[in-house]
């Protein structure tokens, strides 16, 4: 029952490749097949051994002895028995948050500090640089370290070099710090040690702590109660926009999204288990992605990571997470929405990988091992791309020009669902320690269920007054064209037929402090519209048209009217012809 998508060999997908770019009217580069020179059949795609062992090798050497034990907690929410299955990793990792005898993280202060010692230290060939990307609510610094050997950080210099780039971030959540202190840990290495040859191959942007102040008060979300993690296509927070922006500027290829999950808490009450796994994984699962972006995700990405964990003696499972109700035993995979940064960056064409270590509600327990498992996931992937990188470069064009030619042709979804499924989990008995198996209800992202779909447009025609969505598009990155001239559209209508209000929804229940949004039902009507000189055109006939569906269908939870960034329905009008009046960029 524990299965992973059923995925065909990469020579199959290969040749869909080669008769999808015979068929397609839009130009198509050819791709070789990726792996057609691999020694090995199944599984598909393994890692070349690394050249250095990273994990060990970006470890201090540290004698264990000089360790303060991290789990001495008086109040240690499980047994000595539970304790005793996560023992300390074989390495010690130094970070201001890991010193021994440290009862806080590393503050916002150090963090800075350290990025910048690193920029003024680099070794040699490395260009590493603090880009500032904005502040958060309370005022602090949102910072990004860029390691790259391009001769200049600005992002026209980076792209030029041709090689892909890795977005690694932390710490969206601020009560789920691991990912942080790891962060630091490969930026050092990356920019002064044993992985600083994979600048080679590859250009990383380390953005440490995402959510400065979540951090230093120790919460989930942001300043204003908003959580980040669920306002990717919104854009409302500070902290959301600036890792917008930055993406937009730097195109990663890659992205990998660092979290910590909730080990007992409501496992205990519900399950009257512990949850037992160093890591969980799940890449983009949400509408309309582009299915060779699966495939890479799961065979360039996670197949490799899961065995580098298992090198360093670390489990593994998809992600999951259950809901805050107690009378709810369903347990989900990742939510299937498009607001997290997973899956946003999933539909802006990257590879986007979520981790997340055992941590949330269990003080500084096994703190050492959670680094060390984030470590392992953000080398493996750096090492990845590294490996793959001729092949990501071919694979984003392909699916860039895949995306642009679907407009005006077939179906979207416009709103999916995970498939209710059976699932063997393992957590731990609380008492002894012991595994204990457990069949759930389980919904599962690896398949999704079409709950709407419609043709889909030539793209969306926004009213004058659309301005705001217009800022929000053009932030992830989206191109919006502005009508020069008055003219004329075929398009479908939005025509009310319910409406009512309530909240957004994630499979563990509501989203943090989330406005209340409108529910509208709708039904189309064709019709010739007018337009006027000064409203917007945003072509589906873009990388990003996938994107642009998930915020401009109105009838869905995440979309640009039901959170009140489009005033009226008649402010959109889905265009079903490609138009022929003058239109002009916008800057
Ligand atoms: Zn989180």
């Amino acid at each position: 029952m524990r299965s992973a998508p059923s995925l065909p060999s990469w020579t199959s997908v290969a040749a869909a490749i080669l008769l999808l770019t015979a068929c397609s009217s839009t130009p198509l580069p050819p791709w070789r097949a990726p792996v057609t020179n691999a020694p090995a059949p199944k599984p598909a795609v393994v890692a070349p051994a690394p050249k250095v062992e990273a994990p060990a090798a970006v470890a201090q050497a540290v004698p264990q002895a000089s360790i303060t034990p991290q789990d001495a907690d008086s109040a240690a929410p499980y047994s000595a028995a539970v304790a005793a299955r996560f023992p300390d990793p074989a390495i010690a990792y130094s970070t201001p948050g890991l010193q021994a005898g440290r009862t806080s993280y590393s503050s916002n202060a150090e963090i800075s500090t350290w990025l910048r010692n690193l920029a003024a230290n680099p070794s040699a060939g490395a260009k590493v640089s603090v880009l500032s990307i904005g502040h958060s609510q309370q005022g602090t610094p949102l910072e990004a370290l860029l390691l790259t050997r391009a001769t200049s950080p600005d992002a026209p210099s980076v792209l030029a070099t041709g090689r892909p780039t890795v977005l690694l971030v932390g710490q969206q959540h601020g009560n789920e710090p691991a990912g942080s202190e790891a962060l630091l840990v490969v930026a050092r290495e990356l920019a002064q040690g044993l992985l600083e040859p994979l600048l080679d191959k590859v250009n990383v942007l380390v953005v440490p702590r995402a959510n400065p102040d979540g951090a230093a008060a120790d919460q989930r979300a942001t300043a204003n109660g908003i959580d980040m993690n669920r306002d990717h296509l919104l854009l409302q927070t500070p902290e959301a926009r600036a890792l917008a922006q930055l993406a937009r500027d730097y195109q990663p290829t890659v992205v990998l999204d660092a979290h910590e999950y909730t080990v007992v808490g409501r496992y205990l009450q519900k399950y009257g288990a512990v949850q037992k796994y160093d890591a969980l994984l799940q890449y983009a699962m949400t509408a309309n992605m582009p299915e060779f972006l699966t495939r890479a995700s799961e065979e360039w990405f996670r197949r490799p990571l899961i065995a580098a964990l298992k090198t360093q003696k670390l489990s593994s499972e998809w992600y999951y997470t259950t809901s805050t109700a107690l009378d709810d035993l369903q347990i989900s995979m990742g939510g299937t929405q498009p607001d997290t940064g997973r899956n946003v960056n999933g539909l802006k064409n990257a590879v986007s990988m979520l981790i997340e270590t055992r941590g949330v509600g269990i003080g500084r327990m096994h703190l050492q091992r959670r680094v060390h498992t984030q470590v392992t996931a953000m080398v493996s992937m750096l090492q990845s791309t590294a490996t793959r990188a001729e092949q990501l470069g071919q694979l984003r064009s392909f699916i860039d020009r895949e995306t642009s030619s679907l407009a005006c042709r077939g179906k979207a979804t416009i709103a999916a669902g995970p498939t209710k499924v059976q699932y063997e989990l393992t957590m731990l008995d609380p008492a002894t320690g012991n595994d204990k198996q457990l069949t759930v209800d389980w919904n599962s992202a690896l398949e999704l269920q079409t709950q709407t779909s419609r043709p889909r447009p030539c793209g969306y025609w926004l009213s004058a007054t659309s301005t705001s969505a217009v800022e929000r598009l053009q932030l992830l990155g989206v191109q919006v064209l502005r009508i020069a001239e008055p003219g004329s559209l075929l398009g479908d209508l939005y025509k009310e037929t319910a409406r009512s209000s309530g909240t957004r929804q994630d499979v563990r229940g509501g989203i943090s402090d989330a406005a209340p949004i409108i529910k509208t039902e709708v039904a189309l009507t064709r019709s010739l519209v007018d337009i006027s000189a000064g409203s917007f055109y945003v072509p589906l006939g873009q990388p990003l048209g996938n994107l642009v569906l998930a915020a401009l269908e109105p009838d869905t939870q995440n979309s640009y009217f039901a959170n009140h960034l489009l005033g009226t329905l008649d402010d959109t009008v889905r265009v079903m012809t490609e138009p022929t009046v003058r239109m002009e960029r916008l800057p």
